[in-house]
C-alpha cells in the first residue's frame, strides 16, 4: 500500500471497487470494475500524486514552482508530463486568443478565491498583475524539455488543465489493467470509461448551477467520453450581492462576467475538455458555440445566467434536460 498517500476509503462491492482520495486540490472518486481493479486503483492514485508533485503551483518543490522561481532569469528543465501539459495549455491559449492563459497565477494569487484570504483587490494591484499575464511569454524549448517565463514575477498555474491530463492518464492505466468499466471523477472532471457495469451508457449529471451540489439540471448518456464542467459555483465568494468566482478573465483581471455560468465540454480526451471549458467560459456564448461547433469530436453544453441552455449539434440526442426551468435555445 505504499503508493497510497491519502486514501480515505476503499470498499469492495461485488466486482466493483470504489476509492475516495484527495489529490490535485480536489476530491477524487474512482469506481472501477475488473479483475485487476485493485492494482489499477493503486497505480492511478500513485500517478495522481506524481502529477500533483510535478504540477502543483503550491508545492514549493514542484516543477511549476521551480519555473516560477526562475521567471525572468533562466529556464527550468521539466519532465515529459509537465512539458506536455504546458505545451497543450499554450495551444489552447492560442486557440482562445488568450482567454485561457496558464500565466494567470499572479491574478489568481491576488484574488485568492476559495481561500481564507479571498478579497476584492485594489484596481492598481490588478493593473500591475495584469501586465504579467501573457501566454506568449512562455518560452518552450522542445530540444531539452525546458520552460522559461520571459519576465520576472510571472508565474504559471495549471489548475485549469492539469486535471484533464490526469484523467487521461488514469484512463490509459485502466486499459493496461484490463478494466471493463469505470467512472473517473476528479472533482467533477469526469471520464466515463467504457460503459456502465451492465453495458448501458454512463449517465453523467450536469450540475444545476443555481442549486446545491449534486442537484442536476440534465443528464448526458455517454460511453468512453470526458465530461468537464467549468462553473461559477465551484469556488467563489459574494460581496455587495455580486459573485466573485475563480475563472479570471485575463483581459480585465476580474472573474469572468460573460453570460455563461457553466460550460461543459464533452470530448474523447479530458485534457482537451479541461483546457477548453475554462477558456470558452470567458469568451461568451456566441463565440463559444461557434468555436465548439467547428472542432470535430468535441461538443458542449452552456448554461447562461438567464437559465438558457445551449447544446452543440453532436449531443442533441444524448443530452436530456431534467429540469424544465432550463429553456433550450
Ligand atoms: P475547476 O478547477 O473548478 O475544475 P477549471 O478547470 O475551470 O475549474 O479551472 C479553474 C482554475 O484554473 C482556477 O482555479 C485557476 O487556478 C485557473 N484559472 C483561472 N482563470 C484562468 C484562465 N483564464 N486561464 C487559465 N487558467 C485559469
Ligand atoms: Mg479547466
Amino acid at each position: 500500500m505504499k503508493h497510497f498517500r491519502k486514501v480515505d476509503d476503499i470498499t469492495l462491492s461485488k466486482e466493483t471497487l470504489t476509492a475516495t482520495s484527495y489529490s490535485l486540490g480536489t476530491i477524487i472518486n474512482l469506481r472501477v470494475q475488473g479483475r485487476e481493479a485493485e492494482q489499477a486503483i493503486e497505480k492511478a492514485l500513485g500517478r495522481l500524486n506524481d502529477i500533483d508533485d510535478k504540477m502543483s503551483a503550491f508545492k514549493k518543490d514542484s516543477e511549476i514552482s521551480k519555473i516560477n522561481l526562475k521567471a525572468g532569469v533562466t529556464s527550468q528543465i521539466v519532465s515529459k508530463d509537465t512539458y506536455l501539459v504546458i505545451k497543450e495549455a499554450a495551444k489552447y491559449s492560442r486557440l482562445l486568443d488568450g482567454a485561457f492563459d496558464p500565466t494567470i497565477r499572479p491574478l489568481v494569487s491576488l484574488w485568492n478565491i476559495g481561500t481564507a484570504q479571498e478579497r476584492i483587490p485594489e484596481q492598481c494591484e490588478i493593473d500591475k498583475r495584469l501586465k504579467l499575464v501573457n501566454y506568449k511569454d512562455v518560452i518552450l524549448n522542445e530540444s531539452n524539455s525546458s520552460v522559461m517565463l520571459r519576465k520576472e514575477k510571472q508565474a504559471l498555474d495549471l489548475g485549469g488543465i492539469a486535471k484533464g491530463f490526469a484523467a487521461d492518464e488514469i484512463r490509459d492505466i485502466f486499459y493496461k489493467y484490463n478494466i471493463k468499466s469505470a467512472l473517473i471523477d476528479l472533482g467533477g472532471n469526469i471520464f466515463a470509461f467504457e460503459s456502465k457495469e451492465d453495458g448501458t451508457p454512463w449517465r453523467v449529471g450536469i450540475q444545476d448551477p443555481f442549486k446545491a451540489r449534486g442537484e442536476f439540471m440534465g443528464v448526458l448518456s455517454v460511453r468512453n467520453k470526458s465530461v468537464v464542467t467549468s462553473g461559477n459555483y465551484e469556488k467563489y465568494f459574494t460581496q455587495g450581492g455580486k459573485r466573485f468566482h475563480h475563472i479570471i478573465d485575463p483581459k480585465t483581471g476580474y472573474p469572468s462576467v460573460s453570460k455563461i455560468i457553466s460550460a461543459t465540454i464533452i470530448s474523447d480526451n479530458s485534457i482537451d475538455g479541461d483546457g477548453l471549458s475554462t477558456g470558452v467560459y470567458i469568451i461568451g456564448i456566441d463565440k463559444a458555440m461557434a468555436l465548439i461547433e467547428c472542432i470535430s469530436g468535441v461538443d458542449a453544453i452552456f448554461i447562461t445566467e438567464d437559465k438558457k441552455t445551449y447544446v452543440t449539434s453532436g449531443i442533441k440526442d444524448i443530452f436530456a434536460i431534467a429540469n424544465e426551468e432550463f429553456l433550450s435555445e
